[in-house]
């Protein structure tokens, strides 16, 4: 197998979100409200985060990555630059992963809206030679344990282990479809949660497109090519409390912090172009998405950030990890 440049293979991007208004309250002496604790260099690809509390002299913390997008970016911008690339390589029929990493509220989930979009602009504009069957599969992973957010009563079979086979998967016709589905999934995903913000901070949640192209070859036969995107929106990064938490709660953060850093070392391996030994099979996720990294698919990890100073540290952990995932 020919070796794919790593930097075509993974990407690593980050974003930050404006200060909200609360934040901006709190934040006095930046202009526009718009700096907090982040400032980052589009051009150079460059952040430099600023720590609050820095002693006189004490040199600032600066990252570069493949792209970064300010509080003014827009979601078109994340698209055009880095999103597309893998969007067309899955309508060519490889596999592609977008995974946003962060912490809860910095915008992973806003971030990951739109960015399927496009496709069907694609797709409708097809030639009358080719035809596209989109399909999608929602499921969550909670717990390091799968749950079908299209059939709640489909749940991973202990003997089976990781199964993307049994997945329910439905015939999409326009980006409408998409979202109904989604709103769907949402909907069985908040039945049982108490606190549905708690719970989206600890699940991981997996949206599936499968896109079968099929096409009139020169030799007059039917080609079929199928790829598949996944959209993978992470537990929050936040470190997990360790005082007044006890017993299933606990475990659950143990679990949580464990799958992200599986999957930090999964890309990490990938990235390094070494891929000797790859270890998919440390965490649910990484095992589930075995066929999506590596190889000829492509992989953009996007990692948020607020610009609030008093998350200083969690940003400062987040940018390190995706620092080490390039
Ligand atoms: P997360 O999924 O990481 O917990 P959300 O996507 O729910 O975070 O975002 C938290 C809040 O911040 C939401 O109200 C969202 O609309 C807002 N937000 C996030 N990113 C941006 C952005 N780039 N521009 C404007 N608002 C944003
Ligand atoms: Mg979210």
């Amino acid at each position: 197998m020919s070796k794919v440049k790593s930097s075509e293979t993974v990407k690593v991007v980050v974003r930050c979100r404006p200060l909200n208004r609360k934040e901006a309250a709190g934040v006095t002496g930046t202009p526009g409200g718009r700096g907090g604790i982040v400032e980052m260099d589009v051009h150079r690809g460059q952040v430099v985060l600023r720590n609050p509390r820095a002693l006189p002299g004490e040199p600032q913390k600066t990252f570069t990555f493949d792209s970064v997008y300010d509080a003014s970016s827009r979601q078109r911008d994340l698209y055009d630059e880095t999103v597309r690339p893998l969007i067309h390589s899955v309508l060519d029929g490889f596999n592609g992963t977008i995974f946003a990493y962060g912490q809860t509220g910095t915008g992973k989930t806003y971030t990951m809206q739109g960015a399927w979009l496009e496709p069907e602009r694609r797709i409708s504009r097809s030639a009358a030679d080719r035809q596209y069957l989109v399909r999608a599969s929602y499921l969550e992973i909670y717990r390091e344990e799968i749950r079908d957010l299209l059939d709640p009563n489909l749940r991973e079979s202990p003997e089976s282990g990781v199964y993307v086979r049994d997945l329910t998967s439905c015939v999409c016709k326009s980006v409408k479809e998409i979202e109904e589905l989604m709103n769907l999934g949402n909907q069985v995903r908040s039945v049982g949660a108490t606190d549905m913000n708690e719970h989206s901070s600890r699940s991981h949640t997996l949206f599936l497109i499968t896109v079968e192209c099929s096409q009139m070859g020169p030799d007059g036969r039917q080609h079929i090519r199928v790829g598949r995107l996944n959209l993978v929106d992470l537990a929050g990064s936040e470190r997990q409390a360790k005082t007044g938490v006890h017993g299933e709660r606990l475990k659950e953060a143990a679990k949580i912090n464990l799958s992200l850093s599986a999957l930090g070392n999964v890309i990490s391996a990938l990235a390094d172009g070494r891929s000797g030994h790859v270890p998919y099979r440390d965490s649910k996720l990484t095992r589930l998405l075995q066929d999506s990294l590596g190889g000829n698919a492509k992989t953009v990890m996007v990692a948020t950030l607020g610009p609030a100073p008093q998350h200083y540290e969690e940003t400062l952990t987040t940018l390190r990890y995706a620092n080490r995932a390039k």
